[in-house]
């Protein structure tokens, strides 16, 4: 059945003026300002009030940790000792409060315009064994697309890492629970809808020989590869003291530098860093707010662009965020980048925009989604400017960044809405809120 999205407000294509056809799954057509569309149509859907934008993606995030949003034990603290804080509280981690976590993240991201979640889950108390298959049930559930990175540690505080022992697995444990979830859910074709990635956590948390496994394994199931590096000052510290080397040195080492490869953060590289990551493919994922809070330093993000690296946007785990909107992102993501190049030109709104589609997608080293174009998936967001905050604006793309957009009105994931009107069709919002909150008390 076709749908034509007819005459949208604003909508970020070439030559989409009057609107998309979509066809079951994808993007069938680009219809002209004024034009019609060529192929018999089923259904119109009216987008005279909506600014359409290709389904955000976000690419890094800890769902777990909305349990522990705006933690005393953890305000106002910098990454080390932010984690030094949390880490025991999520030692209690169950896979009731998980589940209930994942939701909350996947309906928060979902309602700002997401359409593809990407999450790394590297905690792993005793009895969080199937963690990954909790997030791809939730993720099912929804209808949303995600890259569910299987995440890992190996080296707690009897080995020198940072993490508490309780929260860690071995190797060979690890690398079993990679392969059986990559079998059982990796599917790498276009319009996947569960894609696995492998996400050993950060140089201070695994070791060498941990990161060279995973990426051989990785490339047998033709699987991304994802972890935290150069996030701040104190990881390179800590690099140099242990390996004595500089953290891109030792990814480099393991066999990470590869196209399909995305860092979180990726704040402390140089210009010739940058050039490197370029000429390898490697993406990064810009976490502007998670890097305001925890005071990390600004992403080079021109620089990256530059030199041909992918370049995505993420909210970040939702302990330092401590949200899950991936449009305020967005407009966080304008502003840190506007005082840090000190430029008012040197990042604009499309560019944000960009960067959290397209961008994105190429950190998850997918071509399916991220633009509007003939053939690409169905993976549409669409907002109205009928607040209070709209009244007045004149560009509707710009307007969406700028004056602060940050609920959809509606969003399209596979040719399917499961937004509607501002909800999730048959999900009890206050319910969840309510279990979620209570869940969250045994963390206080
Ligand atoms: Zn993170």
């Amino acid at each position: 059945m076709r749908l034509w999205i007819r005459n949208p407000l604003g909508i970020v294509a070439e030559a989409a003026g009057g609107g998309i056809v979509t066809d079951g799954a994808v993007i069938a057509e680009l219809v002209p300002a004024g034009g019609a569309p060529s192929l018999p149509i089923g259904e119109v859907f009216d987008a005279s009030e909506h600014v359409v934008l290709p389904g955000l993606i976000n690419t890094h995030h800890h769902f777990y940790q909305t349990l522990t949003r705006a933690h005393p034990a953890a305000i106002d603290q910098e990454l080390f000792p932010w984690l030094k804080a949390l880490y025991p509280l999520w030692a209690r981690l169950n896979p009731d409060d998980l589940r209930l976590a994942v939701r909350v993240a996947l309906t928060e991201l979902l309602l700002s315009g997401c359409t593809t979640a990407a999450d790394h889950h590297y905690l792993y108390p005793k009895g969080l064994e199937g963690a990954v298959d909790i997030a791809v049930e939730e993720a099912r559930a929804l209808g949303i697309r995600m890259t569910v990175s299987r995440g890992s540690m190996n080296l707690s505080q009897k080995d020198g890492g940072l993490p508490p022992d309780e929260v860690v697995q071995d190797e060979d444990t690890i690398l079993a629970d990679s392969e059986r979830v990559l079998s059982l859910f990796h599917d790498p074709r276009p319009g996947s809808m569960i894609q696995i990635a492998l996400a050993p956590c950060s140089p201070f948390s695994v070791t060498p020989a941990l990161m060279a496994k995973s990426a051989e394994l990785a490339a047998r199931f033709d699987a991304p590869l994802h972890t935290h590096l150069a996030e701040t000052a104190d990881e390179e510290a800590y690099c140099l003291q242990v390996y004595g080397r500089r953290p891109l040195d030792l990814l480099e080492e393991v066999g990470w530098m590869r196209p399909k490869t995305w860092l979180a953060h990726g704040i402390h590289f140089s210009c010739e860093e940058c050039e490197r990551l370029g000429k390898a493919g490697v993406g990064v994922c810009h976490c502007p707010t998670s890097n305001g809070v925890l005071a990390s330093g600004f992403c080079r993000t021109r620089e990256l662009e530059r030199a041909g690296a992918p370049l995505g946007l993420g909210v970040d785990g939702s302990a330092s965020n401590d949200g899950s909107n991936l449009m305020e992102e967005l407009r966080h993501a304008l502003l840190t980048n506007r005082l840090h190049y000190q430029s008012a030109s040197a990042v604009t709104a499309r560019d944000v925009i960009r960067w959290a589609s397209e961008g994105s997608a190429r950190c998850l080293g997918r071509s399916d989604i991220g633009t509007i174009a003939a053939g690409m998936q169905a993976d549409l967001a669409l907002y109205k400017l009928d607040e209070l905050r709209f009244s007045g604006a004149h560009d509707p793309v710009a307007a969406l960044v700028l004056c602060g957009a940050n609920r959809a009105d509606r969003v399209m994931i596979g040719g399917h809405w499961r937004v509607v009107d501002g909800a999730v069709p048959g999900l009890d919002l206050a319910a969840l809120r309510r279990s979620h909150g209570l869940a969250a008390r045994r963390y206080a």
